[in-house]
């Protein structure tokens, strides 16, 4: 089938100058698979300056962005900008954004829209909470909001690479395991070749995200159907390396 594994590092609200110095060095020297795509997910203020200094064949992507070109919008950055920054890729809906700043399925259906109109590439996260993995109803709310996007992403499948992170996962040391994570994937390409295509369903890229160290990245990166890692915590480690590398 041909997908590339492709593993984000999601830097958050993490790193100043010196220490992103130190992160994009050891990255330099490390000998990362070349069968794998790398992006890594930066704080805007911080993007040009990573991209100043990184080597052409680590990608960065914008945490957030919002769904216009420009325009009133005080405190927002839009893909126009990060486009004219030389920067390539963007993580939208992670679940952060949608707890901790309300963001709902139609914004973030909306931003990929925009994002993905003006040319960016885009990380589109998913995931359950743990109460919703608890009432049964993961599939629901997985099914849900990657039903949002379709009409955002339209003919555009190719520049999209879905994150399926269960919210329970993440920063909190709890994996789900290859068995969960392998299961959801498999469910949900399935019901993409239902509602979208065989097509994009057998090409999609899907990361896993949640607690991803270098301890379990293989295993997990073994799963027919995970396609590759988001990592939250441990890209701003030394041990990134070890996960890039995990199905080598
Ligand atoms: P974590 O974060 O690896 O620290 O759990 C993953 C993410 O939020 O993308």
């Amino acid at each position: 089938m041909g997908r590339k594994f492709v593993v984000g590092g999601n830097w958050k609200m993490n790193g100043d100058k010196n220490q992103i110095f130190e992160i994009i060095s050891n990255l330099k020297e490390a000998s990362l698979d070349s069968n794998v795509e790398v992006v890594l997910g930066i704080p805007a203020i911080y993007l040009a300056y990573v991209k100043s200094i990184v080597p052409d064949n680590i990608g960065i992507a914008a945490q957030n962005c919002w769904k216009a070109e420009k325009g009133a919008f005080t405190g927002e950055i839009s893909p126009a900008m990060i486009k004219d920054i030389g920067v390539d890729w963007v993580i939208l809906g992670h679940s952060e954004r949608r707890t901790i700043f309300g963001e709902t399925d139609e914004l973030i259906a909306a931003k990929v829209d925009h994002a993905l109109e003006s040319g960016l590439k885009v990380i589109a996260c998913i995931g359950e909470t743990l109460e919703e993995r608890e009432s049964g109803i993961t599939d629901q709310v997985v099914f849900k909001q990657t039903k949002a996007l379709i009409p955002a992403i339209g003919n555009n499948w190719n520049n999209v690479v879905l994150a399926y992170e269960p919210v329970w996962a993440i920063g909190t040391g709890k994996t789900a395991t290859p068995k969960q994570a392998q299961e959801i994937h498999a469910t949900l390409r399935k019901w993409l070749s239902t509602n979208v295509s065989e097509d994009v369903a057998n090409s999609i890229r899907i990361q896993y995200g949640g607690s991803v160290t270098a301890s379990n990245a293989r295993e997990l990166g073994a799963c027919p159907d995970i396609d590759g890692f988001l990592v939250g915590g441990a890209s701003l480690k030394p041990e990134f390396v070890d996960i890039v590398n995990a199905t080598k």
